[in-house]
């Protein structure tokens, strides 16, 4: 099961890939998570990330492209995979393909998860996430069981630093413009789902089960 989803900031993105990547069994992919751990840990490619990413900008896709590659050729990505925020921009989408054509391989399914723009604010700038594993809380929505500590791994939860309202447009401006002409590109492969992201988190995790069916 290879599967990517599409979808504006804050559509639900991550929060329903730990829905999946756990039900599934697959390994959830997230570049946003890539970069932020390579932030904390100071790394080169975390101090060049982080300059785009407080700016609310996409990081250039020739050192985007190269952590994917390196990552999906793992071997617990032999199964499948679950990609959360990748691919951003064709360029990026044309290289997954190829990728994915070297191995004799392709995508099974694009899901967009659509959220008009005025869900958006609310959600980015309520949403507390996990310091150590990433997963997604909101202060009204989706609160962890005990503040301040993570239900998965008992972390921190912390605010991110570009989830403020000035980024949050900025990131919905970049994503009309570089990642939704991705919606024609799986389209016109035959692999888009669009599923309504407005409902309750368990609900659209249940649209995205159907979708996906019962197999592992
Ligand atoms: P993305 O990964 O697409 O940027 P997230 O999964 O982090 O988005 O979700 C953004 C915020 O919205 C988080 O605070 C999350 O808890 C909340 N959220 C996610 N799905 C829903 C939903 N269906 N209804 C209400 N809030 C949601
Ligand atoms: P996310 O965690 O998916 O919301 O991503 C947070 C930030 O990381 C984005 O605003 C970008 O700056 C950067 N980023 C994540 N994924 C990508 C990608 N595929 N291409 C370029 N930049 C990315």
């Amino acid at each position: 099961m290879k599967i990517i989803l599409l979808g504006p900031p804050g559509a639900g993105k991550g929060t329903q890939a730990k829905l999946i990547s756990q039900k599934y069994s697959i390994p959830h992919i997230s570049t946003g998570d890539i970069f932020r751990k390579n932030i904390s840990e100071q790394t080169p490619l975390g101090i060049k990330a982080k300059s785009y990413m407080d700016k609310g900008q996409l990081v250039p896709d020739e050192l985007t492209i190269d952590i994917v590659n390196d990552r999906l050729a793992n071997d617990d990505c032999k199964k499948g995979f679950l990609l959360d925020g990748f691919p951003r921009t064709v360029k990026q989408a044309e290289a997954l393909d190829k990728f994915l054509d070297s191995k004799d391989s392709k995508i099974d399914n694009a899901l967009l998860i659509e959220v008009p723009r005025e869900f958006i604010l609310e959600r980015m700038t309520g949403r507390r996430v996990c310091k150590d594993c990433g997963a997604s809380y909101h202060i009204k929505f989706n609160p962890p069981k005990i503040e301040g500590k993570c239900d998965l791994c008992c972390g921190k939860i912390i605010q991110r630093k570009d989830d403020t309202e000035e980024t949050v447009k900025e990131r919905l401006d970049v994503y009309s413009k570089q990642t939704a002409p991705l919606i024609q590109y799986y389209k016109n492969k035959d692999s888009l789902c669009v599923i309504d992201g407005t409902s309750e988190i368990n609900e659209v995790f249940q649209k995205v089960c159907n979708i996906l069916g019962s197999d592992k």
